[in-house]
């Protein structure tokens, strides 16, 4: 439920309402706006009479939301969720982009693509330590090595660093990360969006492969009801009949979860396509669709890259499709 208050509300009413609620075990979340206070209410609120709260002179408008996702939700929230992060913000009409190798391989290569992608206008590193590989044959990323890598990488160019964690005992080792990636395999992994609801770190979740919109945003709720408010929504694909791209890019997406939610959406155009030669325009109609980022797999050499060579592309093609983008952007403003 919301209860949408008038401008300038009594403050000893206001305090009568939110004691009331209390009594009833009902969790109040205040959203307030330049002119106007929302007040999100959380818990069992079939014993709140909407009569009654409307009546108050406080009360502009009481409204059940019948979503289940309550913070994630766009009507508790009217404003867009913008999150700073290392000087870069993600969220409320910007695009921000995000750049990196599938996995860090190198001292060498890591930071030759960080310096690489900030030259052309990307604003956080990514970079994976920990990976998520179908096989468990298949290499699994340089792991705590791969970490201490992003870490001087972050030295070198200043870049905030994005990765991806696998389990909540993980945690401590990301304690130095800028962003914390979960994978779209992990993406309804409970106790572990639990873990990250109890940090205030920034979270860029990613869409399962099988998961609606209304997974994304109750796996999304998970978070920020744990008091985390940091979290970014990630399309990478999903699964479909198609197999000529690696999965399925649903860019309708970006305005559909911008309307059901206030929260910053990035578009993955590496993992929803798999091949190279489809990401600078899969990457510009997201723009142009109103993304507020991209997340973009760059490789120094992709034919010998240890994962996701396919899908990366080199670091000059990431500053000619930089150099489009921002075209694209300038056209809609
Ligand atoms: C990745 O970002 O490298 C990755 C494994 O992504 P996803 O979880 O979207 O497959
Ligand atoms: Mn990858």
């Amino acid at each position: 439920m919301i209860v949408i208050l008038k401008e300038h509300p009594d403050e000893r009413q206001m305090q009568h309402l939110l004691d009331w609620l209390k009594e009833k075990h009902i969790e109040v979340h205040p959203t307030v706006g330049a002119h106007q206070t929302i007040l999100g209410l959380i818990g069992d609120t079939s014993s709140v009479d909407i009569d009654l709260i409307s009546a108050l002179d406080i009360v502009e408008d009481v409204k059940r939301v019948q979503e289940p996702y309550k913070n994630a939700n766009r009507k508790f929230h009217p404003s867009d969720t913008v999150i700073s992060v290392g000087g870069t913000q993600i969220g409320g009409g910007s695009l921000t982009l995000m750049a990196g190798p599938c996995s860090v391989e190198s001292e060498e290569q890591i930071i030759g693509i960080a310096r690489a992608v900030k030259a052309a206008g990307a604003t956080v590193l990514r970079g994976g330590a920990f990976k998520p590989r179908t096989s468990p044959y298949a290499f699994q990323g340089m792991q705590i090595e791969g970490i201490r890598l992003l870490l001087k990488a972050r030295e070198a160019t200043g870049l905030p660093i994005c990765t991806e964690i696998m389990d909540a005992s993980q945690l401590p080792l990301f304690e130095d990360i800028d962003i914390l990636q979960v994978g779209a395999r992990n993406m309804q992994n409970f106790s572990l969006l639990k873990a990250l609801g109890k940090t205030r770190k920034p979270v860029l979740l990613k869409r399962g492969m099988a998961c609606s919109y209304q997974d994304l945003l109750m796996s999304a709720e998970y978070i920020l009801a744990g008091g985390n408010p940091n979290v970014i929504l990630c399309e990478r694909g999903i699964r479909t009949f198609e197999t000529y791209t690696r999965n399925t890019l649903d860019l309708a997406c970006i305005p559909s979860l911008k309307t059901l939610s206030h929260l910053p959406v990035v578009i993955d155009p590496s993992h929803a396509t798999g091949r190279s030669a489809l990401v600078p325009s899969m990457a510009l109609a997201a723009a142009a669709a109103g993304a507020d980022g991209l997340i973009i797999e760059v490789h120094n050499d992709p034919p010998h890259a240890k994962c996701d060579g396919p899908q990366s592309i080199t670091p000059a093609a990431f500053e000619e499709l930089a150099g489009k983008l921002r075209a694209v952007r300038e056209a809609l403003q």
